[in-house]
């Protein structure tokens, strides 16, 4: 099966006592047992949920997984994820990171003798050189937020597996529409649901997928153990929203494509963000992992002050000022005050994460209103 088909078939059939094509919601918290231990594949909800079933079967197919759990949000996903580890463990991150996965790793596990090293992925030798006996883990986010750089998976995912380690790949900003990690030999992928396979700014959920098996059983021992479940109308709002995904994510990349053109061209930008530009540093390398460039798009202005940045995003009208991505609808951010915020200055800095810079998440409304939006709003 090809994607597009999958994004409406993976895993899903119709429901057995009524034909129904969509998974009913199956708001119970618990199931009729035969007799103890005698029941139909379900005992208890936190367990295991019929729509959530319907879910995480389509999110291993898109991914290539041989299974998927889900979770309440993208940071329970991850939270699952870490705590396979134990103390001493040793990860290595990329430090061009989601905000909140950073102050997930510095301020909940590290405290628990969990050892990160953040590093500039993009180096390969900064990989191969920050990889220790005690690394059980390499935490990739490609491309990442909010610079876009782009992650060489196929290379850290062999360097990991050579080490020992597991790669994770959060996928969050490519969508498995443009990118599989699993297919470039990452262990496991993982998602926010939230922004693109959700796709209309209407629920919080999280996914891990992979085909270890051995890793994969942790991670449902967490579902049940720690619990941090999505409910069966977060679920069914997910699997609705991948139906489009194909579509969307196309056509939002399509808008990403003339913006940038745009702001290329305009007096006021200073710098443009965005993988698909020749002029990007890993421009070759999205071109072989990924099947398009993506729909986020980060810019700086000549006139490099956080008063003006603050200008251009309080002046959009079609644009919405606000945190998350991946939606219909296009977004404008600051990250430096907003998704970013809990990163400390200095350490933003270095990472080349600079006051002014503005970031987008393009929608699927019509490129010539969003042009014209921002081109009024760079100009006021
Ligand atoms: C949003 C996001 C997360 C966190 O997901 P939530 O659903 O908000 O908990 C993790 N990684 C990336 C790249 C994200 O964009």
């Amino acid at each position: 099966m090809k994607f597009n088909t999958k994004a409406i078939h993976a895993g899903q059939e119709p429901e057995k006592t009524s034909g129904a094509v969509m998974p009913p919601i199956f708001q119970t918290s618990t199931y009729a047992q035969k007799a103890p231990n005698v029941h139909q594949g379900y005992d208890y909800a936190r367990v295991g949920n019929p729509t959530r079933t319907a879910l995480e079967k389509m999110i291993a197919g898109l991914e290539e997984a041989d299974s998927c759990s889900c979770f309440a949000s993208g940071v329970a996903a991850i939270d699952a994820i870490l705590k396979t580890l134990r103390p001493g463990d040793h990860v290595v991150s990329t430090n061009d990171l989601y905000g909140g996965t950073y102050r997930l790793f510095r301020q909940v596990f590290e405290p628990y003798g969990i050892e990160f090293s953040f590093i500039d992925m993009t180096d390969i030798d900064e990989v191969k050189s920050a990889i220790k006996d005690s690394t059980k883990l390499v935490w990739i986010e490609t491309p990442t937020n909010p610079l876009l750089r782009v992650i060489d998976i196929a290379k850290v995912a062999k360097i990991s597996s050579d080490a020992g380690a597991l790669s994770v790949v959060d996928n969050t900003f490519a969508s498995p529409y443009l990118q599989q990690p699993l297919l470039l030999g990452a262990d496991v992928t993982m998602h926010s649901t939230t922004k693109y396979l959700g796709g209309h700014s209407d629920i919080i959920g999280g996914a891990v997928a992979s085909s270890n098996e051995e890793f994969m059983e942790k991670i449902r021992f967490q579902v049940k153990t720690s619990g941090a479940v999505p409910g069966p109308m977060d679920c069914y709002l997910v699997l609705r929203g991948i139906k489009t995904l194909h579509l969307r994510v196309q056509r939002s990349v399509e808008n990403a494509k003339q913006v940038v053109d745009l702001l290329e061209s305009h007096p006021k930008v200073e710098k443009v963000y965005y993988p698909g530009l020749k002029s990007h540093a890993q421009h070759h390398i999205a071109a072989k992992q990924m099947n398009d460039f993506g729909a986020m798009v980060s810019f700086t202005l000549k006139d490099d002050t956080i008063e003006k940045a603050n200008e251009v995003m309080s002046n959009t009208e079609i644009f919405t000022l606000a945190e998350s991505l991946g939606g219909v609808e296009s977004l404008i951010s600051h990250p430096a005050s907003m998704t970013h915020g809990s990163i400390p200055r200095e350490v933003r800095l270095k990472a080349g994460l600079t006051d002014s810079l503005i970031r987008l998440s393009l929608g699927v409304e019509d490129a010539e209103d969003l042009i014209s939006d921002l081109k009024q709003a760079i100009e006021s």
